[in-house]
């Protein structure tokens, strides 16, 4: 096997070339599906991939902003005719009668959706070892774990067995395995991308998010995927700019702001890294000051709260009669529902759901749900508050580099502290970025988090464009994508 002579080259470029016939089209998906049927048997990034099918009825590209660039799509964002298993086995069977609205702008934008993507079991987990379809390792250290729940998506993507991949985002799994696997991930404000077609978790958190080799290759895919759907009325209309026509390498007087309660307890190697991309910041011309968000520090409580009361009620929809599976031990229809949730869902999921109802009956609801409501509102205002006297707020992605496999699959509580850095934009329903910034001594990625105001993803991509150039960790790729 040769040294890949694509995995490099920046989406714009690529479907430039392409669309003017400069880069042959087909020359191009091969490469991409020969590193991805390479790899799938070592990290299992992919569900149910068959590299034939991905290239059979791939019709030429016409043209368009992404002409021939081959997607991956998350298996819990459906795409005409190709199953959507959301990592359960629930699903194992279910294959999709319409696209998602992102799936059909990336489609009219002529890219190809060749594969779908590996997750912890409905998006929940923060590892992608709740999968019923089998734990997706990372490329940098196949002994851990790639991060969740988009784990696949940015395990492909690092691995270049795709160059972009969609994920969903409800309290982090874009950005917190796109920092394991050393790529850039990026979770839009709330209602910036229709959730139309993407099976729902926790609603009022989840948001389809990108996972890129950079910044600019997010910025191409969030502008083909962005904006109002008539299929989901909490899609917003506002305008959608074309990001990557901002990225300009020019940042300005930026102030940025480290939120102290995030940074306070960091130590040895992620502090140090930290301070590195500071100092990043600081020689773009950007000026860094500390300031305080202190309903922070509840964020988690508050997350896994309102995320599972809301999973509880959503997944009342796999009920063995409308779609999945159906147990055929059952026999009344009390059995069917009983039966089939029981042998269809995991572990963790049946535990989400039971938290989740638990938290919304009634004698209870106050003290849970109620509480971590008014606590949301007071977070929301802290956020406000503080970008007030800033314009992006910094930390790192994840409070440490990925963890080895089977680490926190038994400790439930130490798995949903991983998401400390990243529920809070869900939870204030504001866009953040996760971009490369450097490896441990060991040689695992490290990432730094950039947060902006709702609505901000065009200065956020920018801010995140920069960073990626001065700083030049993005784009790297593991050994196990650099055959030669
Ligand atoms: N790790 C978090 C959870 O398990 C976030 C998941 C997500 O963003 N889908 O709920």
């Amino acid at each position: 096997m040769n040294e890949p002579r694509y995995a490099d080259l920046p989406l714009a470029e690529a479907a430039s070339a392409i669309s003017r016939g400069k880069i042959d089209a087909s020359d191009y998906l091969t490469e991409w599906l020969e590193t991805a049927a390479r790899a799938q048997p070592v990290i299992n990034a992919l569900i149910d991939f068959a590299p034939e099918l991905a290239r059979a009825d791939l019709a030429p590209p016409s043209g368009g902003r992404l002409a021939g660039i081959p997607i991956a799509i998350k298996d819990n964002i459906v795409s005409a005719g190709m199953p959507t298993t959301c990592g359960s086995r629930i699903l194992a069977d279910y294959v999709s009668p319409f696209d998602s609205t992102a799936v059909a702008r990336l489609k009219s934008a002529g890219a190809k959706v060749v594969a779908r993507t590996n997750l912890d079991e409905f998006a929940m987990g923060s590892s992608t070892e709740h999968s019923a379809f089998g734990v997706c390792l990372n490329p940098w250290d196949l002994s851990r774990v790639a991060g969740g729940s988009s784990g696949g998506s940015a395990a492909a993507v690092a691995a270049r067995m795709v160059p972009a991949a969609l994920g969903s985002e409800t309290g982090g799994s874009v950005r917190q395995p796109a920092a394991f696997c050393g790529v850039t991930g990026m979770k839009p404000t709330w209602g910036r991308v229709s959730r139309w077609g993407l099976v729902a978790f926790a609603s009022s958190l989840d948001q389809i998010g990108i996972v890129g080799r950079t910044a600019a290759d997010c910025a191409l895919v969030l502008e083909t995927i962005a904006g109002a759907d008539a299929n989901d009325s909490t899609s917003s209309a506002e305008r959608v700019p074309q990001y990557s026509n901002e990225l300009d390498g020019e940042l300005g007087g930026v102030r940025f702001g480290v939120v102290r309660e995030a940074v306070d307890a960091l130590e040895g190697e992620i502090r140090e890294n930290f301070e590195q991309a500071l100092e990043v910041l600081r020689a773009m011309g950007g000026s860094v000051e500390i300031v305080s968000i202190p309903a922070i520090r509840y964020a988690i409580a508050m997350y896994y709260v309102i995320a599972n009361a809301e999973a509880s009620a959503n997944l009342s929809r796999f009920d063995g009669i409308r779609y999945g599976h159906r147990s055929p031990a059952a026999e009344t229809l009390r059995e069917v529902y009983l039966r089939s949730r029981g042998e269809g869902f995991g572990r963790e999921v049946k535990r989400r759901i039971m938290l989740g109802t638990f938290a919304l009956s009634s004698g209870y609801y106050e003290a849970y749900f109620g509480r971590a409501q008014r606590s949301r509102a007071l977070l929301r205002r802290e956020f406000d508050q503080a970008f007030m006297n800033c314009d992006y707020l910094v930390t790192p992605t994840t409070p440490g580099p990925a963890f080895e496999v089977g680490e926190k699959a038994g400790d439930p509580l130490a798995m949903y502290l991983s998401d400390i850095f990243t529920a809070p934009a869900n939870l204030t329903g504001i866009p953040a970025i996760a971009t490369p910034s450097g490896f441990t001594e060991s040689g695992l990625p490290l990432s730094l988090q950039i947060m902006g105001r709702h609505f901000s993803e065009g200065g956020l991509l920018k801010v995140a464009d920069c960073y990626e150039r001065a700083a030049g960790w993005a784009g790297r790729r593991p050994p196990l994508a650099s055959p030669s």
